[in-house]
């Protein structure tokens, strides 16, 4: 299939679930993750009007960002980073979405030199040991804790749904996170605006846009996974 077929099957099913809650599909951004496959499908992508693209390591970033030369895209890191790494992502990431401990966000906040990158603190509500991410019980410290770094943002919050197919689980943890979402983006804190929330993936979308997703990660269903 190609990306403008997905990408219009992707759109009207956003429409769908904003109906279904009220809300307006221009608050709801497509990022097309495009760690399964190749730089010319990334560049179908973009030439298809998806413009926010993202990978999960650093390294399929790099490269795709060694073919895809268009200063319209919006370059999302969506996995974790080892702390050695941060130093080769510096400059090139818009937006991070795997903040989970201080230790990364000294790391990031030294190497940055000029702005502030922005990034979504990972939660892991459902409490999945394989998951990445900080427990609902951590997050007011965590965020109090950012305070000292000049050049992170907390523009949102993320997390991954847990493996199953029971969406009812799955909207639980999508409407557990806008919760936290609210209750930090309440507290007005300068460096923590807290106002998005990044979730939903191929299977969960839907769900996700229904319970205020502001951006979704979709790659399957928008460029496949081959
Ligand atoms: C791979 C990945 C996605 C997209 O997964 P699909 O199921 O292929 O849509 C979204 N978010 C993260 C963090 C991922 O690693």
């Amino acid at each position: 299939m190609k990306v403008a077929e997905n990408l219009c099957q992707v759109k009207s099913k956003i429409e769908k679930a904003c109906e279904r809650s009220g809300r307006r599909p221009e608050d709801v951004t497509v990022i097309a993750v495009t760690k399964y496959v190749s730089n010319e499908r990334a560049q179908e992508a973009v030439d298809s009007g998806v413009l926010h693209l993202a990978e999960n390591r650093k390294e399929g970033l790099l490269e795709k960002q060694e073919t895809i030369h268009d200063d319209r895209v919006t370059w999302h890191l969506i996995g974790t980073l080892q702390t050695r790494k941060v130093k080769e992502i510096v400059g090139k990431v818009d937006y991070f979405h795997a903040l989970d401990r201080l230790k990364l966000a000294n790391e990031l906040n030294k190497r940055i030199t000029e702005g502030k990158l922005k990034c979504f603190v990972e939660m892991n509500i459902s409490g999945e040991e394989s998951k990445h991410g900080i427990t609902e019980a951590e997050l007011d410290d965590f965020i109090d804790k950012l305070a000292e770094f000049d050049h992170l943002q907390v523009v949102g919050l993320m997390t991954m749904a847990p493996n199953t197919e029971d969406s009812d689980v799955i909207r639980q943890v999508f409407h557990r996170l806008r919760i936290l979402r609210d209750r930090i983006r309440d507290r007005k804190i300068i460096y923590a605006p807290c106002s998005e929330l990044s979730m939903g993936m191929s299977h969960d979308y839907e769900i996700a846009v229904e319970e205020g997703a502001t951006f979704v990660r979709i790659g399957t269903s928008l460029v496949g996974n081959e």
